[in-house]
């Protein structure tokens, strides 16, 4: 049948079904449904093919997005899913987790008033479609180098990199002290956001193009950087970013105060049966929760709170709705699961009786001026005190990167400002100071998103292919010079 032009003017934009409210918040499971091939082509076909696909360039790994879409509306999901893993190592997981109003559907062309595309849903479920089919990533053409590179950290940051390593010729062992591959996708983002089902799939379908995983092993501790160098031709670093920033508030270490991804980590284990390291068993079952943040961290607690069973969610946030950091998707999803929002209010200080925590108290807040990242600073209001009651406080102001002992050793600089970030400021991109370590993801450019993860790790792969060919170019011209 003829492409109709003006679909998107006949189909509305739809998203999957979400489930109901009363539901969802007596379990832990995924909330969104799944198109089917129907609405799924109809939806994709609502692309206008804009000719400079303003989607394409928002997207951070620059999707082909219009092509698949194309492909899915004619029904060629098995070339979508080839074609959409070309640029994204996780499609079906960003397709889920992307603030994709933030990103590809924030520039799509008809997102000025007639929906934009739902792109993100239309990801998932081709990767997902045709994983259920058998689908594989097509490596027969892939000629083995004998290159082998050892990958740290199987985050997305590491799983980017192992991906385009292998489709490049190179083995790929991945190590992670985690027992389950993933990073924060495994344990931080709760179940209700992506199913873990899902990362465990991504694991079979990653060992099935040849990545080799060491899991339960933490590099420094159960296994030398030096040993790393020594077995393999270069070291991909993708570790994360897990110094949790604290408010500096009196009282934060308080009996009932907890660090966010102590608890997410917490959760995950029960949910996995794992003891990953980092966790803290907490139950808010009939408690009065605060939250004290406003990013997806925060907005993962306050979800997770309410599903476990607490009286109130009370979410604290320093600035207003509109420069919340977080998902706009994941803040309205809270809302109507019941947390209660109290934006411009600066915590100042946790308030105890005896040892344990009962309440927060907060400033109110006006914002002024904008700061270095065009985001508008809070000011507190004298005389504005009020103390919210609280039986536990969660607190989620953000990570910074954490440097390891052994860099020195390795001659890895990092940045000695706050965030602590690995410098990557070799000759390739995303090469370390040590010529033969490169890095990327949240330990490299600061706790961010998961598909910004991807493409550093991607990216990093490119540099560490050039790097390797050009020291087997450099030695085959010694070896020819000295007639060997
Ligand atoms: P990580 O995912 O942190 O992975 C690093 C890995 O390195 C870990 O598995 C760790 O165990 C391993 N590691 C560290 N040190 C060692 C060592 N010495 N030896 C061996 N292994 C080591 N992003 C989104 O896009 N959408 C969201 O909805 C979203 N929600 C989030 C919710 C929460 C609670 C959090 C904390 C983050 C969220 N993010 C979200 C951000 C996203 O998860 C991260 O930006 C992304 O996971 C970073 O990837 P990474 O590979 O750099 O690091
Ligand atoms: Fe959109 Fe994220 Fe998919 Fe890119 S990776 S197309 S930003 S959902």
């Amino acid at each position: 049948m003829p492409r109709n032009p003006f679909q998107f003017l006949e189909v509305s934009r739809a998203d999957p079904e979400k489930r109901p409210v009363g539901e969802r918040i007596r379990d832990f499971n995924e909330i969104y449904g799944q198109f089917d091939a129907d609405t799924a082509a109809a939806q994709a076909g609502r692309c206008l093919d804009c000719g400079n696909p303003y989607c394409e360039w928002k997207c951070p790994v620059h999707n082909y997005i219009p092509n698949w879409l194309k492909l899915i509306e004619e029904g060629r999901l098995l070339e979508a899913a080839e074609l959409s893993h070309r640029t994204n190592t996780l499609p079906e997981i960003c397709g889920r987790i992307c603030p994709q109003d933030r990103l590809c559907e924030g520039d799509c062309t008809l997102n000025d008033g007639l929906g934009a595309v739902s792109i993100g849903s239309i990801e998932k479920y081709i990767t997902d479609e045709a994983l259920k089919l058998g689908w594989r990533p097509d490596l027969s053409d892939v000629e083995p180098t004998g290159r082998r590179v050892a990958v740290v950290g199987a985050g997305p940051a590491g799983l980017g990199c192992a991906d385009v390593l292998v489709r490049n010729g190179i083995e790929a062992v991945v190590y992670d002290r985690y027992p389950r591959i993933g990073g924060l996708l495994s344990y931080g983002i709760p179940n209700f956001k992506l199913d873990k089902a899902v990362v465990e799939n991504r694991r079979t379908l990653c060992e099935s193009m040849g990545i080799r995983f060491v899991l339960d092993t933490e590099v420094g501790r159960d296994i030398g950087m030096d040993d790393l160098l020594e077995e393999y031709d270069a070291v991909f670093m993708g570790l994360g970013a897990y110094r949790a920033v604290r408010g500096q508030l009196p009282n934060e270490d308080a009996d009932g105060v907890v660090p966010a991804l102590a608890y997410l980590v917490g959760r995950a284990n029960e949910q996995l049966d794992t003891d990953a390291v980092g966790g803290m068993s907490v139950d808010v079952s009939g408690e009065r929760v605060v939250v004290l943040g406003g990013g997806d961290t925060a907005m993962d607690c306050n979800r997770t709170a309410i599903r476990q069973g607490a009286r109130a969610v009370t979410c604290v946030y320093r600035r207003d709705a509109e420069n919340m950091p977080g998902s706009r998707r994941e803040v309205k999803n809270a809302r109507d699961e019941g947390v209660i929002f109290r934006y411009n209010r600066q915590p100042v200080g946790i308030e105890i009786d005896g040892e344990r925590v009962v309440g927060v108290r907060v400033l109110e807040t006006r914002l002024g001026e904008p700061d270095e990242r065009g985001r508008r600073r809070p000011e507190t209001v004298a005389g504005t005190d009020e103390i919210i009651p609280a039986d536990r406080v969660i607190v989620a102001f953000g990570f910074n990167a954490e440097p390891a002992a052994w860099y020195e050793d390795q001659a890895i600089a990092h940045y000695e400002d706050g965030r602590t970030l690995v410098a990557t400021s070799g000759e390739y991109p995303f090469q370390t100071s040590n010529a033969r370590i490169f890095a990327g993801g949240d330990m490299v450019r600061g706790a961010d998103l998961v598909v910004t993860a991807v493409f550093e790790g991607r990216q990093a792969a490119e540099s560490i292919v050039r790097f390797l060919r050009a020291g087997a170019d450099a030695g085959a011209d010694a070896r020819a010079v000295a007639g060997r």
